[in-house]
């Protein structure tokens, strides 16, 4: 039989849905598989055999009883560490969670398993989604399985890497300032940041809560349509959730066109500091646009410079907030409870010990930020900002349908470079954070390998809220043309590992 690990998310729901193969055998490739690479690539932090062979085994039982079975019954789900699990260990890729486990399901959880996802175990993250390499973590990096030697994007590289690895056929990322998006482009997959809202935030563990939205992570637009269509729509239990229907993205991923699209061009995304062959892509891929029929204009939207600053105050701030929950008394570590220290000190003791060195720089920046005499200067003056990339964006939106731009300006980098320089980390969402900024939904699709390195580029899709179908539209039109032109998916391209 063909390699199982290899179908699409599509391919294989339709496979089990005919009885061609059962969902125990796909889950059971997929276990294989990751026990033959993942000590390599280290997408996992924690794998759930027995929870995912006991699910595939009722997706079985569930259609030899002739049941209705979900759009993505039995396909095996990389998820983020970030989403509680009940019964499952949940980190957050920190060490003040290490051993607490869960004792409730986060709603994009629940919702999966109400589709009859499988879900194969937690994915490695920055520390609290803190990072744009996964180097963050403290349980060791993930390894880009491209190039094992570079960082797979952050914070959600395990959930991309596990995905590029044929480890899991779909994953879950989350996405504040570009955690789902700079992954998938430097792994050459498609990530997809829903609008604000889209997505319920509960059971998802708190970064910056007017931010951080969920999406899906897949090797194809179609993919990634199907697996939104099951995590999105409204939720009680968050109260930002939006009320309204989720756009149709999988009859839009099914319909790819850009015929009579107005693309705008982001003219502030290029220039010093972006690789060559990262814009020499992106604009090929802008030109592709052209011919199969969209309207190409450039769009200035000069505020999008200082999102990048703006953003690294608003983040930190709300984290500052966010992360005072983590006080060694209801979750996880907890350090000098030996009876010769109070309270406040065990607090203290655990906080130190358990919170890695960027986290403490972001409660540090933050609180300083909201500090009183500091709070008009700083959180103030980046909530102006805010509002000054909401109107660009307004401005952009009322000339063109979608903009693009890179993703991010470089392709994957090696291990350990911008380890310990976090202004070089920070510039790897200099393009994706304005859509966090504004709430606006946003997709990461592959558009080739750079010529000097051979490592994928990403083009990255923004829309107006709500407007998430139209990511689909174009994503899975130019997937089409750039598959004619390459004659296969990217991810053949890719070294076996
Ligand atoms: N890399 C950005 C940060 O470190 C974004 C992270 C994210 O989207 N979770 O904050």
């Amino acid at each position: 039989m063909a390699d199982l690990t290899r179908l699409t998310a599509a391919e294989t729901a339709e496979r089990i849905a005919s009885g061609a193969v059962s969902a125990v055998e796909v889950t059971e490739a997929h276990l294989a598989r990751i026990d033959a690479v993942d000590e390599k690539v280290h997408a996992f932090l924690h794998v759930d055999r027995e929870g995912a062979l006991a699910k595939a085994r009722e997706v079985d039982g569930k259609r030899a009883r002739g049941e209705q079975l979900g759009p993505l019954a039995g396909v095996p789900l990389a998820l983020k560490d970030i989403f509680t699990t009940e019964g499952v260990p949940t980190t957050a890729g920190s060490k003040i969670l290490e051993g607490w486990i869960p004792p409730y399901d986060a709603t994009v959880t629940r919702r999966l398993k109400e589709a009859d996802v499988v879900i194969l175990g937690k994915t490695n993250m920055d520390e609290f989604a803190m990072g744009s390499s996964t180097e963050n973590s403290a349980y060791g990096p993930t390894g880009n399985p491209w190039d094992l030697t570079r960082v797979p994007g952050g914070s959600g590289g395990g959930s991309s890497a596990a995905i590029t690895a044929y480890e899991a056929a779909l994953a879950i990322g989350t996405d504040t300032g570009g955690s789902i998006r700079q992954p998938a482009a430097v792994t050459g997959t498609v990530g997809v940041k829903p609008t604000y809202g889209g997505v319920s935030r509960y059971g998802m563990v708190a970064f910056s809560s007017s931010l951080d939205q969920a999406g899906p992570c897949a090797r194809t637009v179609l993919d990634a349509a199907l697996l939104h269509s099951v995590i999105a729509g409204h939720d009680e239990l968050d109260s930002t959730s939006i009320d309204r229907p989720v756009p149709d993205v999988v009859a839009a991923a099914r319909n790819g066109s850009v015929d009579g699209l107005r693309v705008g061009v982001v003219t502030e995304f290029r220039g010093e500091g972006y690789q060559a062959g990262v814009l020499q892509r992106v604009d090929e891929t802008v030109e592709l646009l052209r011919e199969l029929g969209a309207e190409i204009v450039e769009v200035s939207c000069p505020s999008f410079t200082k999102a990048l600053a703006a953003y690294y105050l608003i983040a930190p701030s709300e984290c500052s907030s966010n992360l005072a929950r983590f006080d060694a008394m209801r979750y996880g570590l907890r350090v000098g409870d030996d009876g010769a220290h109070s309270a406040e000190e065990v607090t203290a003791l655990t906080r130190a010990e358990g919170f890695g060195d960027e986290v403490k720089r972001r409660i540090m920046l933050g609180t300083y930020a909201l500090s009183s005499g500091y709070y008009d200067a700083y959180y103030g003056s980046a909530q102006k900002v805010r509002t000054l990339i909401t109107r660009d964006f307004e401005r952009a939106f009322s000339q063109v349908d979608v903009l693009v731009s890179p993703t991010t300006p470089t392709t994957a980098f090696p291990l350990g470079e911008r380890a310990d320089d976090p202004m070089a980390m920070y510039l790897a969402d200099l393009c994706t954070i304005p859509a966090n900024l504004a709430g606006n939904a946003a997709m990461s699709v592959p558009c080739g390998l750079a010529p000097e390195d051979g490592l994928p580029v990403g083009l990255q899709i923004i829309a107006p809220a709500m407007a998430d179908d139209r990511l689909y539209r174009v994503g899975a039109a130019l997937e089409a043309a750039h598959q004619a032109r390459w004659g296969h998916p990217l991810l053949e391209e890719a070294p076996s590992l």
